[in-house]
């Protein structure tokens, strides 16, 4: 019985160092060199080549080597009758609040505006602002935008988040569905993306939406791509509707070199690392779920496929 990785554009020896670590006796093998596909039954995946799954005729279970599964779905070929997995792990969340309190933070002390004072020998004072009055919107209180919401509220923001259950998280007054969207987007000075990519919110970060946020917000994206209208924040950043944006996700990525987010003074940019995934945390919890499935019991962190997360 063998764990393939198949992966085009992450290291997979990492994964098969750590899995092995764990377990020598694990037979892991890397796409596409596997000795015998008939021999695979749990395949570990990160933005396969479309159809490749189909290869595989003993497979039992698929595991994303991350906590989205969008890449898995967009396959057109994918076999829709096998259970899907994600990793579900706390440093993730940890590594991620980091990336996005710098990011809060940079804008909020307003550094981005002493930088380009600096670059002109200019010695000004900006109005100071209260943590305690500025409001962030967590759009996706999942494992990772619950995780940022309770740290942001210590430390003294007004948080407020929006997902599609109710949810009961000290300090974060929780906003539900279609409904609710425009009440929480009109308190959100701070807006920030953790949802995950389906047919629902796919597009969700648009220039109707940025117009319902108060004038001046600033938006991060840390989601995916998709979730952007990418000319409409351009529109909503030269209207001044926002007043800038961090993005580390995009429709195509790497982002091409003639993108004109590159070169946008209020646009912030980093290559998809707010949180990056250490094979070494998530090991015992692939392996857990490979025992798991070889004795057919229910799988940790299994994805509902109809939901699309
Ligand atoms: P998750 O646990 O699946 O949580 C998703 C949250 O979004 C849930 O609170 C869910 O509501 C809410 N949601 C889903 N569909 C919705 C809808 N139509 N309307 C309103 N709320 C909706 O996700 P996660 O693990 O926290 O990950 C969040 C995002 O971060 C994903 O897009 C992931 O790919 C991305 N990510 C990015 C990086 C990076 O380095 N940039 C790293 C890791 C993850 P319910 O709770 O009510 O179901």
């Amino acid at each position: 019985m063998t764990i393939s990785i198949i992966c085009t554009n992450k290291d997979p020896k990492p994964w098969v160092d750590a899995l092995k670590k764990l377990d020598p006796t694990l037979d892991v093998q890397i796409w596409p060199n596997e000795r015998r596909k008939e021999d695979v039954e749990f395949v570990l995946c990160w933005n396969h080549p479309e159809g490749v799954l189909a290869d595989y005729p003993n497979l039992q279970c698929i595991c994303s080597m991350g906590a989205g599964i969008d890449h898995l779905s967009n396959d057109a070929f994918f076999p829709k009758d096998l259970p899907v997995v994600r990793l579900v792990d706390p440093l993730l969340a940890q590594s991620m609040f980091e990336y996005i309190c710098a990011v809060v933070m940079f804008h909020f002390r307003e550094l981005d505006v002493y930088k380009a004072q600096q670059g002109q020998s200019n010695w000004l004072q900006q109005p100071p602002k209260s943590i305690f009055q500025t409001t962030i919107g967590i759009m996706g209180l999942g494992n990772i935008g619950k995780y940022s919401a309770s740290k942001f509220s210590d430390i003294g923001f007004n948080v407020i988040g929006w997902s599609r259950t109710k949810k009961s998280i000290k300090g974060v007054k929780s906003y539900t569905g279609e409904d609710q969207l425009e009440e929480f987007l009109s308190q959100a000075s701070i807006l920030i993306c953790l949802l995950p990519l389906t047919n629902e919110t796919r597009g969700i970060l648009n220039l109707k939406n940025f117009n319902k946020l108060p004038q001046g917000a600033y938006l991060v994206n840390v989601a995916r791509g998709e979730h952007l209208v990418d000319e409409d924040l351009i529109m909503a950043l030269n209207e001044g509707q926002l007043r800038g944006a961090c993005l580390d996700v995009f429709r195509e990525e790497p982002l091409v070199k003639s993108h004109p987010f590159w070169n946008h003074s209020k646009i912030l940019l980093t290559p998809h690392c707010a949180s990056i995934t250490d094979p070494i945390s998530v090991a015992p919890q692939v392996v857990q779920n490979y025992r798991l499935m070889q004795d057919s019991k229910p799988l940790l962190n299994q994805v509902n496929l109809l939901r699309g997360y």
